[in-house]
């Protein structure tokens, strides 16, 4: 058994975690050992460490990235000292439909998560990337594209697959119409990549604090959702709304800005209570979502990204600022990721 340290949660209503040694794996012979450099903090890590899912005892993170340090008899594909990235899952069953098309996501029997769940062959719970190294079947990492820095780069591995799978399903393009609901990690990403894709892009935030941002950010306005007047003569603008809120709020607006044959897809959870039937009635609209990513679609992301110099906005803290960076994230004062530099575990 090899041992490394990482953070662990303590009770659901605290943001503070404590510093642990955690037991990994032994490597198998299709394994890689990854010395984790950087990790983001996403919000999901916020919402399962208050007890979304009522786990205990969790090492949250899911947007890695760092070197090689190890590899199994059978690997071919990395080499040590080579640069990877690490996502939010970590093993799928590789042989129902769901895998067969590419999206491991939505394993029919379940994908492993890189935290919180549970390893295919030993039973094991999963811990996350919050921590110095990382052991994981090299099939479910990807290679760090050159150009790319490796904190910046981080939140991609979650925020930005999040977003790419859905904008891409839904075409978007140089003609579409896409508004990006909630300026945060998911959402700035989702704002550079849908103008990178060619799109319109409109930021729909609660006030105009974030206007200036979203026009740097490749929007080209910014709409407050709180101010009635504005989001009703926004009604039937948007070809495709992807909403990247992270706490309940109402639908129905969301889809009133939708033109004909609009697609709401909402990602945030926890999923709040559904829209009125009408309002996606008036327009034959469609409400969808999505969940993080496949590894074709992970490649394809990555890629993207090293093509058109898109990396995330990152504020990066010692990991041990960790407690700091949850408060701050549950406040929404992050502009626009917390990532956790690991190195401070070696001391
Ligand atoms: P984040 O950085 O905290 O951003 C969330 C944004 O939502 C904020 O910046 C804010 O935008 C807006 N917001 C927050 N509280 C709000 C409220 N009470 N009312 C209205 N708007 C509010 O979070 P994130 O990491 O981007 O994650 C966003 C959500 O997506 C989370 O729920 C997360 O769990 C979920 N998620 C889903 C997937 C998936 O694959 N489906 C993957 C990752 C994360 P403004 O300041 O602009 O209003
Ligand atoms: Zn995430």
């Amino acid at each position: 058994m090899r041992t490394t340290t990482g953070w662990q949660s303590l009770e659901q209503n605290s943001n503070a975690l404590a510093r642990v040694t955690i037991e990994r794996r032994d490597l198998r012979p299709d394994d890689i050992a990854v010395r984790i450099d950087y990790c983001g903090v996403c919000h999901s890590d916020l919402h399962r460490i208050h007890g979304m899912l009522g786990e205990k005892d969790l090492v949250p993170g899911h947007e890695a990235t760092g070197v090689v340090v190890a590899t199994g008899q059978a690997i071919t594909g990395f080499v040590v000292g080579e640069r990877v990235a690490i996502g939010t899952i970590i093993d799928s069953c590789g042989q129902c439909a769901m895998c067969e098309a590419g999206q491991e996501n939505y394993c029919y029997n379940r994908p492993t998560t890189t935290y919180g769940g549970t390893d295919r062959i030993d039973g094991t719970p999963t811990k996350g990337a919050y921590s110095r190294e990382y052991v994981l079947r090299e099939k479910f990492a990807f290679r760090l594209p050159d150009g790319l820095d490796p904190a910046a780069a981080a939140p991609l591995m979650c925020a930005g697959v999040s977003v790419w799978e859905p904008l891409r399903a839904a075409g978007v393009g140089p003609s579409s119409h896409v508004a990006v609901a909630g300026l945060g990690g998911l959402g700035h990403i989702a704002v550079k990549l849908a103008s990178a894709l060619g799109a319109e892009v409109t930021v729909l935030s609660r006030s105009t604090a974030k206007e200036q941002d979203a026009l740097s950010l490749g929007a080209t306005g910014l709409l407050v959702t709180t101010d009635e007047a504005q989001v009703a003569a926004a009604r039937g603008r948007f070809d495709f709304i992807l909403d990247t809120v992270s706490a309940d709020h109402e639908l129905t607006p969301l889809i009133g800005m939708l033109g004909l044959d609009g697609t709401l897809c909402v990602l945030g959870n926890p999923l709040m209570a559904g829209p009125k039937l009408w309002e996606l009635g008036a327009g034959r609209k469609k409400i969808t979502s999505s969940g993080t990513g496949g590894l074709r679609q992970t490649t394809e992301m990555l890629e993207f990204c090293a093509t058109h110099g898109i990396t995330a906005d990152v504020e990066i803290l010692p990991s041990n600022k960790i407690e700091t960076a949850l408060n701050r994230l549950a406040n929404g004062d992050v502009r626009y990721r917390f990532v956790l530099d690991m190195s401070d575990l070696d001391t």
